[in-house]
């Protein structure tokens, strides 16, 4: 909502809880406790430098949360660990993760405006999520990088493609990120086109997920096959096939849309019996 923009009261509330979730971020890894929860304390448990900005984010369940970035690795407590965020989740409450998520979001724009791009004079922070140049006045906030994911099925298959850029041996399906001046329709059809060849109808909108890894929207649809041969764009793609539910490779963990988009397609194909038997991680 734009109007929130710059509000400075967008995120204020009672400072009068005790205890706050502490999101302590080293790099993408966040602290988490014996118990796979965030830190819970009244003050921050790591002794902060007069540069480290602590950041307000939105209570869980009615207690205050703040996030913080540290240079080097917390390693005064035995049983705590930095774990890297996307591995988090497996550990994490599900509310948790997510509020990490955007901890981790505020910290990464935080690092990198730290000067301004018009004058390269430093920023200083204006309110929660935005900032003011000390020199020349401009403003900024936090930028996502808006992505396109997309179901694409034919009669009883689904395409699923093998990225590049995946670390683990499995299938996902197409994606990749909006380019200034399309729509999220015309990147979907665009990504399709150029990475397998092939036309697509009846492109509709699925739901979409925060992906702070660091900044990213990930947007998803479902489609139709409509036309053309699969051709391959060999720097993206390792490899692309049509799938039919009984034959299902391994595939993205349910934190991702991408899983969820899969899981949609085998509900409707009535393989609810393998959603359950395909892997999580
Ligand atoms: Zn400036």
């Amino acid at each position: 909502m734009l109007s929130d923009r710059g509000s400075k009261s967008s995120f204020k509330r009672k400072h009068n809880s005790a205890s706050v979730y502490w999101f302590i971020f080293c790099g993408d890894a966040v602290l988490l406790d014996e118990a796979g929860s965030v830190p819970v304390a009244a003050a921050c448990p790591v002794a902060l430098q007069p540069w480290q900005t602590v950041f307000e984010l939105p209570p869980l369940d009615g207690v205050e949360c703040r996030g913080v970035a540290l240079d080097a690795p917390f390693t005064q407590e035995a049983s705590w660990h930095h774990v890297g965020l996307r591995e988090a989740y497996r550990l994490m409450p599900l509310a948790q993760y997510e509020r990490a998520g955007k901890a981790r979001e505020l910290l990464y724009w935080d690092a990198q405006t730290r000067f301004c791009g018009v004058c390269g004079a430093p920023m200083k922070r204006h309110t929660e999520i935005s900032k003011r140049c000390t020199q020349c006045g401009k403003e900024v906030w936090p930028q996502l990088a808006t992505a396109v994911i997309v179901a694409i099925e034919r009669a009883d298959e689904l395409l699923m493609v093998r990225a590049r850029n995946f670390r683990a041996d499995y299938y996902g399906l197409v994606a990749g990120f909006v380019e200034t001046g399309e729509t999220l329709e015309e990147c979907v059809q665009r990504e399709v086109r150029e990475e397998t060849g092939l036309e697509i109808t009846d492109l509709r909108y699925f739901a979409s997920q925060p992906w702070p890894y660091p900044c990213g929207l990930m947007v998803g649809f479902t489609a139709r096959y409509a036309s053309g041969q699969l051709h391959l764009q060999r720097s993206e793609l390792r490899d692309a096939r049509w799938v039919k539910a009984a034959d299902m490779p391994r595939v993205p963990g349910r934190m991702s849309i991408a899983r969820r988009l899969i899981d949609d397609w085998l509900d409707r194909q009535g393989r609810a019996d393998v959603k359950e038997r395909l892997n999580d991680f």
